[in-house]
């Protein structure tokens, strides 16, 4: 039986990698809505530590970018419960990220329509400097991410797509991640204009996949490590017990984060 999508359906990076790592799981959060509340790491505790940190920081950092002044911002840094915000605020100060000349907008979000579907996209912070975009990306993360899985992921294809076709802009869009735990080596790509509209091309056959299946086609992923971080996985008879921090990969603190995300706001847009 056709599958029947929520009205204005979203697409964004969460839900496209929900469908890459599991079928099912996109159709039981993004169709059925179902809510099923599951541990999803036995450090559940310290996950949201973790991401309610990584969240300050962001915060910090759009703040400078408001034009705060910076002792003030030292100040909260040095403030804050977690020790890591006032070292990585510092380190932040001292890179060449908090001199970036050019038209800033920090925690930009950008909505599209692009081949008859909607997209939403947020990026940290959106450099236009002579007659270029650059993205940033800051990471938080406890490892240090993997620049073929980055290059192949979502948002690393979704981001400059989006950019290019709302601004429609024909230059090469730079894209930086920057991770905080390896603040000399960010993980830079620039897109030319033709991969820009090859990843174009790429996501554009995503969504006709996932819009055209069948009920029956959004199966359970056989990757069983993604059910281990999976809040479903005692619905689905993946097991009960929840990863260990340990266990987690860099796709696996991606999904967790897309967990939360996901159980804080409108499940259809994120
Ligand atoms: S438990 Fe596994 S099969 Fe079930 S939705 Fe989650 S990832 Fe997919």
């Amino acid at each position: 039986m056709k599958t029947q999508f929520p009205n204005n359906f979203v697409f964004s990076q969460s839900n496209m990698q929900t469908y890459l790592n599991c079928r099912y799981k996109f159709y039981l959060r993004y169709i059925q809505k179902l809510t099923w509340p599951a541990q999803v790491t036995v450090d559940d505790l310290r996950f949201e530590e973790d991401r309610n940190t990584g969240i300050r920081f962001h915060q910090l950092l759009h703040q400078y970018f408001l034009g705060f002044k910076p002792e003030l911002l030292i100040q909260i840094a040095e403030n804050d419960p977690d020790n890591r915000i006032s070292t990585w605020f510092q380190t932040f100060l001292a890179s060449q990220y908090a001199q970036l000349q050019g038209k800033i907008e920090s925690e930009k979000t950008i909505t599209t329509c692009i081949n008859d579907r909607n997209f939403i996209v947020k990026y940290d912070l959106l450099q236009f400097k002579d007659g270029q975009y650059t993205i940033y990306d800051w990471k938080t993360s406890n490892k240090v991410p993997n620049r073929e899985k980055l290059m192949d992921s979502i948002q690393t294809r979704l981001y400059p797509v989006v950019l290019s076709e709302a601004y429609q802009n024909d230059q090469p869009i730079n894209f930086i991640i920057w991770e905080i735990i390896a603040p000399n080596a960010p993980i830079v790509f620039s897109f030319l204009k033709q991969e820009i509209l090859n990843n174009g091309r790429y996501i554009k056959e995503l969504t006709d996949e996932i819009l055209f299946l069948d009920n029956s086609d959004f199966f359970k992923t056989s990757n069983t490590r993604q059910c281990k971080i999976c809040e479903y996985r005692s619905y689905c008879n993946r097991g009960t017990m929840p990863a260990t921090f340990e266990e987690l990969d860099e796709n696996g603190l991606n999904e967790i984060e897309d967990y939360w995300i996901t159980n804080g706001y409108d499940a259809n847009l994120v």
